[in-house]
């Protein structure tokens, strides 16, 4: 492996590091990216067995970027197919349409909880005319734009699952984020009487996928890089970044044929930036390295089933609100792309949101499985043991930064930590702790690569903040 002084060493090979490293590669830039993980994609990785792709959870891909957009559909070209968007959710022994529908709500829930719904709605828009109620967690977002009896119903329990701690203790700024321009009135209205080109993000119901699985960005994205000469080096864990007078000068690596140090003249990371502070040889100041600690994350585990059956569902997402029921949302790759597994046969991918210092995420890979299928069979309906051929496990650390109460001021720390070295860019979603999609992630690494190119000064922290690039889905 060479130790030869690059221009740009990139830390990570998911779509941010690696979008960056290809802007890098067209401008002949000479950069080497090293990724800890056997394979690139990072969380958008699509893994192959046996003739079945699975992705970490249903990735789609949706920008309101047309850069981007234009990025992707010239990455793919012909790869790409247009998949029908089908969601439900499952609470209290029954299917719900996703996004809502008025009348599937409405015999779904009862007529009496519907009115209910309905007047807690009225009557708070109407206390709002006198009061602008406080708004700072995101039970109180939630709460002021859906009413808090449809809070409780149709919200808190499915996001308490993602997040495992109470509504009240996640920021507002996550679902305002996230919900933006959809409210119960916009909601109804627009299952009633549908917009053509007013649609809110939030219920745009066809999207663009690869053919082969998400992880094709990533995989197109490294052979562009390396045709174009430069270097994707798998298996590269960065475990050290060594900086002096306010630059970085090189990282130690652990790779196969043992630890190296590469010199470098730039240093673009997507590694998560806490474990970047962390990573800081010399140390962080004291400070820094005692607020990177405080931020946190959720982790997540997919559990990944092959199945002898041609189909099992026919939804793209199933969200699983019930509390009684562990896991927390289901998807079936065939129903993304026929491609996704052998013909006859069809698979599904099941997520559990967790902690990594908690039980589930401790459980062996076949008690996760075993607890999968009774759950799949005795609580879901949807398939027997004997049709499922083969199953594995993947866990996923940090999967989710989380938006707690209080978790601006340490990011501060650190993010000004991290931009006072003159030859450091951050990029992509762990990169600027930010709850961003892969079109975030794709912009910050192109944004930070015409940086590094000394064409431009773009300050990355700022994609997925300004208001129009907000993203989109009701539930995580
Ligand atoms: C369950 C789930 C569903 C999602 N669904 C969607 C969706 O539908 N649509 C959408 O647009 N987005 C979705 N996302 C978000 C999407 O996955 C991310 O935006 C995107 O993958 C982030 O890309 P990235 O390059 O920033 O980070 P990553 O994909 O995480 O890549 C970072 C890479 O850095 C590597 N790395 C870390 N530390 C080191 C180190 N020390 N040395 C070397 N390498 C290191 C990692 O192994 C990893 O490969 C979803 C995310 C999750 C968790």
């Amino acid at each position: 492996m060479s130790k030869t002084a690059v221009d740009v060493c990139v830390v990570g090979a998911g779509p941010a590091g690696l979008s960056a490293a290809y802007v890098l590669s067209q401008s002949h830039v000479s950069t080497a990216v090293l990724e800890a993980s056997s394979q690139v994609g990072g969380i958008s990785r699509t893994v192959v067995r046996d003739g079945f792709r699975f992705d970490i959870g249903g990735h789609r891909f949706f920008t309101k970027d047309d850069e981007i957009d234009r990025f992707f559909r010239d990455l793919l070209g012909d790869e790409i197919i247009w998949v029908n968007r089908t969601s439900r959710i499952f609470y209290r022994g029954k299917y719900f349409d996703y996004p809502l529908k008025p009348a599937n709500a409405l015999f779904g829930m009862g007529i009496g909880t519907t009115a209910k719904c309905l007047l807690d709605y009225g009557s708070l828009k109407v206390k709002n005319i006198f009061r602008q109620p406080e708004i700072i967690s995101l039970e109180d977002w939630v709460s002021n734009e859906f009413g808090h009896e449809l809070f409780k119903l149709f919200f808190k329990n499915y996001t308490e699952k993602v997040w495992g701690i109470d509504c009240s203790r996640i920021c507002a700024e996550w679902a305002a984020q996230r919900i933006k321009g959809l409210s119960l009135r916009v909601a109804v209205k627009e299952a009633l009487f549908p917009s053509k080109n007013g649609k809110v993000k939030t219920l745009i119901d066809k999207f663009m996928y690869p053919r082969l699985g998400i992880g094709r960005i990533s995989e197109r994205l490294a052979e562009d890089v390396v045709a174009l000469g430069n270097e994707v080096r798998t298996g590269s864990r960065v475990v050290a970044v060594n900086h002096e007078k306010g630059v970085v000068t090189s990282v130690d690596v652990e790779a196969p044929q043992g630890r190296y140090t590469l010199p470098l003249k730039s240093l673009c990371s997507s590694m998560p930036l806490t474990e970047l502070v962390l990573a800081m040889k010399p140390e962080a100041p004291a400070e820094v390295t005692r607020a990177a600690r405080s931020l946190r994350y959720r982790d997540l585990i997919t559990v990944n089933l092959m199945v002898d059956k041609p189909r099992v569902t026919d939804d793209t997402w199933i969200y699983i609100h019930d509390p009684t029921i562990t896991l927390g949302r289901i998807h079936e790759p065939r129903n993304w792309s026929p491609e996704m597994a052998p013909p006859g046969k069809s698979s599904l991918v099941v997520e559990y949101f967790c902690f990594q210092d908690r039980e589930i995420w401790n459980m062996s890979d076949q008690t996760l499985i075993d607890l999968t299928i009774k759950e799949l069979d005795r609580r879901l309906g949807f398939l027997k043991q004997d049709q499922v051929s083969d199953a594995f496990v993947i866990r996923v650390p940090k999967a989710y930064p989380m938006y707690e109460l209080g978790y601006e001021e340490p990011l501060r720390k650190v993010v000004d930590y991290v931009g006072s070295f003159s030859n450091l860019e951050t990029v992509g979603r762990y990169g600027t702790y930010k709850y961003n999609n892969m079109d975030h992630s794709i912009k910050t690494g192109i944004l930070a690569a015409r940086n590094l190119l000394g064409e431009a000064q773009h300050n990355v922290f700022d994609v997925n903040r300004a208001r129009e690039y907000h993203e989109e889905k009701v539930l995580p």
